[in-house]
């Protein structure tokens, strides 16, 4: 992990055993619980409304608005599902919350489905971290034994069942509704919205699904506070958040921080880039958001300001690449990733996809025309907007805005015969 300003999700990450219940309560872990087993739920849901949280997955979509789009109860069950099938590029949040304060999320979990109502919650894993589902079947144990989950939570009359499932390892079942088809045991396709999850999500019933990061961010606004909350980030971005750095960057790692800080002041706690190197260009929220250059140092990583500087803040998953590195290329391995997780359901991304990562292929190995720039931009356009999800839409905001901000970088792979920087990459094409 690295330096923070606001620690408060990896307040504790570098103690010794982190992950145990003994460690996170001697950090004062589960009184937000304790507090919320006195609220009214409806307080409850009112206080994370307050805040001013957003959804730490990427969209940004009001936390306490969502759960509060619940139709009244009726009798029946409602669910909450934690979506921890974090995948997308560069994105790598949440894994070490899980694995470093695993206690944290749990303390979520059982505040906010008293919250909504919910008597059996469900924490759905990307099937390749193994070590996380172990970790997280472990923590659910603990946290039975000591009364935090179970019958009668800390004598309150509340009971909570949480499920850890571990998925199959596939993008799109990230995608809530896919992740919910996947949760039912069919395989993972996005549903049609509307209907929303809160109003027939799991199983048909009202169901709130929430990212790790938004859920593990519940306990500290409930004991800290609402205006606590609001004194960090900014006006419509409140709160803090973990900013995943990586790439060409001298300290990779976590670095959690208000909202609205930028990459210069994060990079400063991270060393900066790689020594004797310049920044070329930065992904501000995974592989699914528009490149950024060393123009937009100082942009304020809120919501808004990545909106109006034209891209979008995302999973703050900031992929730092030097000037060593050809855009080309970087943005063909993305293009490779997603017509690979394309789930097929939609012809836009499903043929768009697999022809984009062809076309690129040329372009980086020296194969291609100049036409082919034209293509590129022909099939984004063809997919934008007119896939059934944000996969589709996700995977051309890399070639847009490469080829925007770096034309001529990809016109002289055509003239030159393959790339510039590394010729010897173009012989590797087959
Ligand atoms: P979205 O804006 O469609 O929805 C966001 C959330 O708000 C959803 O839970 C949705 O159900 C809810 N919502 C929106 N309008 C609603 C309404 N009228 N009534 C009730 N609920 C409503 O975004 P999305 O497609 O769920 O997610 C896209 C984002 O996911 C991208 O911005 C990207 O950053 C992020 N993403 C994250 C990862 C990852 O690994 N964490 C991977 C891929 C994409
Ligand atoms: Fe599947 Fe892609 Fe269509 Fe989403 S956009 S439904 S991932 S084919």
């Amino acid at each position: 992990m690295g330096s923070t300003l606001s620690p408060v999700l990896s307040h504790h990450w570098d103690a010794e055993k982190s992950w145990t219940l003994a460690t996170y309560e001697a950090d004062g872990g589960y009184q937000g619980l304790r507090k919320a087993l006195e609220m009214d739920p409806a307080d409850i849901v009112t206080a994370v409304k307050d805040s001013g949280l957003r959804g730490r997955g990427g969209a940004g979509f009001p936390t306490g608005l969502k759960w509060s789009f619940l139709p009244a109860p009726d009798g029946g069950p409602r669910y909450l599902v934690v979506n921890a099938d974090e995948s997308e590029p560069g994105t790598c949040k949440d894994t070490p919350l899980m694995m470093a304060s695993p206690q944290m999320l749990i303390e979520g979990v059982a505040i906010t489905s008293r919250a909504i109502g919910c008597d059996h919650a469900f924490i759905y894993v990307r099937g390749e971290i193994l070590h996380v589902y172990r970790r997280l079947l472990r923590a659910v144990e603990e946290a039975y034994e000591k009364g935090y989950l179970g019958k009668n939570i800390l004598g309150s009359g509340y009971d909570l069942d949480v499920t850890v499932h571990a998925g199959a390892g596939a993008y799109i079942c990230g995608e809530e509704t896919a992740l919910l088809d996947s949760l039912e045991g069919r395989r993972g396709q996005p549903r049609l919205k509307p209907p929303f999850p809160a109003v027939a999500g799991l199983y048909a019933r009202p169901t709130v699904v929430n990212n790790v990061e938004s859920i593990a961010s519940v306990p500290a606004i409930i004991t800290g506070g609402v205006d606590w909350f609001r004194s960090m980030g900014t006006e419509k971005s409140a709160g803090f958040g973990l900013f995943s750095l990586s790439g060409h960057v001298q300290r990779p790692g976590q670095y959690e921080a208000p909202l609205g800080i930028t990459l210069r002041e994060l990079l400063e706690m991270a060393g900066g880039v790689r020594e004797g190197h310049e920044l070329k260009f930065w992904t501000p929220g995974g592989s699914s958001t528009p490149l950024f250059t060393a123009e937009h140092l100082d942009v304020p990583l809120d919501y808004e300001s990545v909106g109006a500087a034209g891209s979008m803040l995302g999973t703050r998953a900031l992929q730092i690449f030097d000037d060593t590195t050809c855009v080309v290329r970087a943005i063909t391995r993305w293009a490779e990733f997603y017509a690979h997780e394309s789930c097929g359901k939609c012809t836009p991304c499903r043929e768009g996809t697999y022809w984009l990562k062809q076309v690129l292929g040329r372009i980086e190995h020296g194969q291609g025309t100049m036409e082919d720039l034209d293509t590129l931009l022909d099939v984004c356009d063809n997919i934008l907007g007119r896939s059934f999800c944000a996969l589709g839409d996700g995977a051309t905001s890399t070639i847009t805005s490469g080829i925007a901000l770096f034309r001529e970088e990809f016109e002289a792979h055509v003239t030159g015969g393959g790339c510039p920087l590394d010729p010897a990459a173009s012989a590797l094409f087959e």
